[in-house]
């Protein structure tokens, strides 16, 4: 058997560790707030080369209380990939704006440049800019455009922890970005957490204060906010796990390294596009391209190899979009979402696993090319 995610097996191999942390906090008493999560804040902040991290329940509150910090016009488009979790656009129409869906690429599923650039209407304000996979996206040329158009860029790194782009760490190289803790994430917690980090002091104290019921003392509310705090015990299980993140990234990497080698030029078969010379891949997901998808995974499924599909349903396609406005041309997404399938990738898997998955995947396409 082998499973897409194995969390047990991670907990086992770190349980002293796990546990003494846990045992730590409950004797402190200190549960929300106090020095496992201040220490973690900074913690985290140095791995993502970030000047400020702020600890919040979740990614989802996060994105929205970045977008808040922001303090852009009501009703200000915000272009979002069509191919990413809910999360990424919820957060957007959650404070308050509209929601613009664009294409990522179709080789990185990351969104570009010139992709924005055909979205940007005069109440454009801003881009959620997903790391999708753990890929991170060109930023280089989206930082120039939202330069010259005045745009704010909101880094959507749930899945991309420990990324990197031309030697640096993703989440604050635009203006504010945002992981996710959840527990199947490359750095997950034992239950909801996430956090937010930016260079800007401003942005870095707003975003605080929202996600703290607008405080800035215990009952000294400047303006009304929200509850969402990373909690002491989570925070203290990160921290643990943190010190442990960058050999399961290189782990990951050796992954998809034998399904790059092993499954290069198979006629139905795309694989991830990497800017190799360019980015370190986090590779929360490997995610290939077949329109043979359903049949592939069940023959994988036959073999005991299990599979996910990120996603089955591209965002503008969702029921709950259904009330937008839709571009008279379809979405790529749309297509690729028939398409996509994640093989199992993670640093519970063995070099003898990643090639028997790679083989049972090779195997499928020599019978069925
Ligand atoms: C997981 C995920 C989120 C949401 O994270 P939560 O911590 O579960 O709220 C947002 N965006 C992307 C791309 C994700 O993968």
């Amino acid at each position: 058997m082998i499973k897409f995610l194995d969390l047990s097996s991670q907990y086992q191999s770190l349980k002293p560790e796990i546990d003494s942390a846990i045992a730590g906090v409950l004797e402190s008493a200190t549960f929300i707030g106090g020095p496992e999560v201040s220490s973690f804040e900074s913690e985290f902040a140095a791995y993502q080369s970030a000047r400020h991290c702020i600890g919040v329940a979740n990614a989802t509150d996060g994105l929205e209380i970045a977008i808040e910090a922001l303090e852009l016009p009501a009703g200000s488009e915000i272009i979002v990939p069509a191919n990413s979790f809910i999360a990424s656009s919820e957060a957007v129409t959650r404070s308050g704006h509209k929601v613009v869906f664009i294409d990522p690429d179709s080789d990185t599923y990351c969104v570009t440049a010139s992709g924005i650039a055909a979205a940007i209407t005069e109440r454009t304000r801003a881009i959620v800019v997903v790391h999708l996979y753990g890929q991170p996206a060109d930023l280089r040329d989206i930082l120039h455009l939202a330069k010259s158009k005045n745009l704010r860029i909101i880094e959507d790194a749930a899945q991309a922890h420990g990324a990197e782009l031309d030697g640096q760490r993703v989440g604050a190289i635009g203006d504010i970005g945002v992981f996710s803790f959840y527990p199947g994430k490359n750095l997950g917690a034992y239950g909801d957490a996430g956090a937010i980090v930016t260079n800007h002091a401003d942005l870095a104290k707003k975003a605080r204060m929202i996600a703290n019921h607008g405080r800035t003392a215990k009952y000294d509310h400047e303006f009304e906010g929200r509850n969402s705090r990373l909690d002491s015990i989570q925070a203290a299980i990160l921290r643990v796990k943190l010190r442990h993140l960058d050999s399961w990234i290189e782990r990951r990497n050796a992954v998809a390294a034998i399904y790059q080698e092993r499954l290069a030029a198979l006629p139905d078969l795309t694989l991830p596009s990497v800017m190799r010379d360019r980015v370190r891949h986090a590779y929360h997901l490997y995610v290939i391209r077949t329109s043979q998808r359903d049949a592939l995974a069940a023959h994988l499924s036959g073999q005991d190899i299990s599979t996910g599909i990120h996603y089955p349903v591209a965002l503008p396609n969702l029921r709950a979009y259904g009330y937008l406005d839709q571009p008279s041309t379809p979405f790529t997404s749309t297509d690729h979402a028939g398409q996509l399938l994640s093989l199992p990738i993670g640093e519970h898997m063995s070099t003898a696993q990643a090639e028997s998955v790679a083989n049972a995947v090779r195997a499928f396409f020599e019978k069925n090319p």
